[in-house]
């Protein structure tokens, strides 16, 4: 591990881009022509404020601590100074990024991919990198120029801590290292301490920012019909993309399988689920196959998925998460967001304190959402069945806890909910 340096105080914060600097180009931040093509041909076609205040001091060879979220172009200031460097000085295993899951992993490697792919660049997602330092052979980093640890708080928060210790020990001590963070909890400092020299910090967020043009709406709801004020959302907003959050994996699966009953084309993604079908999951609903991703908030957090139009926080998120400084929302970057409320008003009374502002009630139609009843009851019921069989299914053959999650396989009850997926009553 790096000797623990003292410089929290001292540290060095970048001046915000000012608006003179919004009209810079990856060339003038000192980017390689041949990787300016490569953002060109991405599409990109100017540095984002991350990218413009990160980039060129990483060129300069300092280490960064950035303060930046999903959508603010974070993998892009840090793939660009590393592939700058890796064009200058070719060799086999030059960086090392550490991400919470694996999903943001295979992310970040596509964009590593993409930027570099005239110049042959190659990424791999091993998985857990303990497992092949202790196990895989002649494997070893001790030729690696680059540590990246994105989402640090989430790598900690998810008790990663001894094998991020355990990695810091056998990578050299001469090394760039960057670490992404969205929020800056205590570990993060304190990881900040073991393994960055001199950083300099470049933020371009607040702690609880939220996207500009964000609309935000709460529903108070009996618990009773969250169900039936869900589906009474989707077929409102019916023809957009939703995302919605979950706090368990049973609870992610249940409703998946409801909605799935009603017609609707819903995908879950959470922690139980063997990888190759949460990155199925993912994949078809990127590809806009499925409109709705069902997921448990550690299951999906960081991840980049442009066409999201409205996510619904169902199950608000705990007093623990408060704690510990969490991101408490994941935030699209357009269109809506809905959060459920059941019964604990002093509880969302302080997620408005921290955000700065009252959340507007989202105005339903209580006696349309009651004619929902029936029909979501019914499909309660054919989920509740399926997530019994299911379960009964597992046990008999002993399978993979994934092998069989996805809801894609369930057992097409859902035909036997009348009518298929919900239409908008007429006259609307
Ligand atoms: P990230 O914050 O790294 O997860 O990136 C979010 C999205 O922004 C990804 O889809 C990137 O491809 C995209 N992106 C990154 N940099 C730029 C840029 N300079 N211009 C346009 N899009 C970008």
């Amino acid at each position: 591990m790096a000797a623990p340096e003292e410089h929290d105080s001292q540290t060095e914060v970048s001046q915000p881009a000012g608006e003179e600097e919004e009209t810079k180009t990856f060339k003038d931040l000192g980017v390689t022509d041949v990787l300016c093509e490569a953002c060109d041909q991405l599409g990109w076609t100017k540095p984002t404020k991350i990218q413009i205040e990160a980039i060129p001091l990483a060129l300069q060879g300092r280490d960064i601590i950035g303060l930046a979220e999903t959508g603010s172009g974070k993998t892009g200031a840090f793939a660009l100074p590393i592939l700058n460097a890796l064009l200058e000085t070719p060799q086999r295993l030059f960086a090392l990024v550490l991400t919470p899951t694996r999903e943001l992993a295979f992310q970040i490697s596509e964009q590593f991919e993409a930027l570099g792919s005239s110049i042959g660049v190659q990424s791999a997602t091993p998985g857990r990198l303990i497992d092949h330092l202790e196990n895989t052979k002649g494997f070893n980093l001790r030729a690696l120029k680059y540590l990246v640890m994105d989402e640090a708080d989430r790598i900690l928060n998810m008790d990663f801590e001894t094998e991020v210790d355990k990695i810091l020990k056998v990578i050299p001590r001469d090394r760039k290292t960057f670490l992404f963070s969205a929020t800056m909890t205590k570990k993060v400092q304190k990881l900040q301490r073991a393994a960055l020299k001199n950083p300099v910090k470049c933020a371009v967020s607040s702690k609880y920012q939220t996207v500009e043009k964000l609309q935000q709406y709460y529903l108070f709801i009996p618990s009773k019909f969250k169900d039936t004020y869900l589906v009474y959302i989707l077929n409102e907003l019916a023809g957009n993309s939703f995302m919605i959050f979950c706090s368990t994996c049973n609870n992610t699966q249940r409703t998946a399988l409801l909605l799935r009953n009603l017609g609707f084309t819903a995908i879950p993604l959470h922690g139980q689920m063997s990888q190759s079908k949460r990155l199925g999951s993912l994949n078809k609903f990127k590809a806009k196959a499925r409109s709705i991703l069902l997921a448990t908030d550690v299951a999906s957090r960081g991840l980049d998925i442009p066409h999201v139009d409205v996510v619904v926080n169902f199950d608000i998120p705990t007093h623990s998460k408060f704690g510990s400084g969490e991101q408490l929302y994941y935030q699209p970057t357009k269109a809506c967001q809905f959060s459920f409320l059941r019964y604990d008003v002093e509880l969302f009374q302080r997620i408005e304190h921290l955000i700065g502002k009252k959340l507007p009630v989202f105005p339903t139609q209580d006696d349309e959402v009651m004619m929902l009843t029936e029909r979501v009851t019914e499909a309660q019921r054919f989920a509740r069945m399926e997530l019994r069989e299911h379960g009964e299914k597992k046990k008999r053959t002993r399978e993979d806890a994934g092998d069989n999650d996805d809801t894609e396989g369930a057992i097409g009850v859902r035909n036997k909910v009348a009518g298929g997926k919900m239409k908008k009553r007429k006259g609307r």
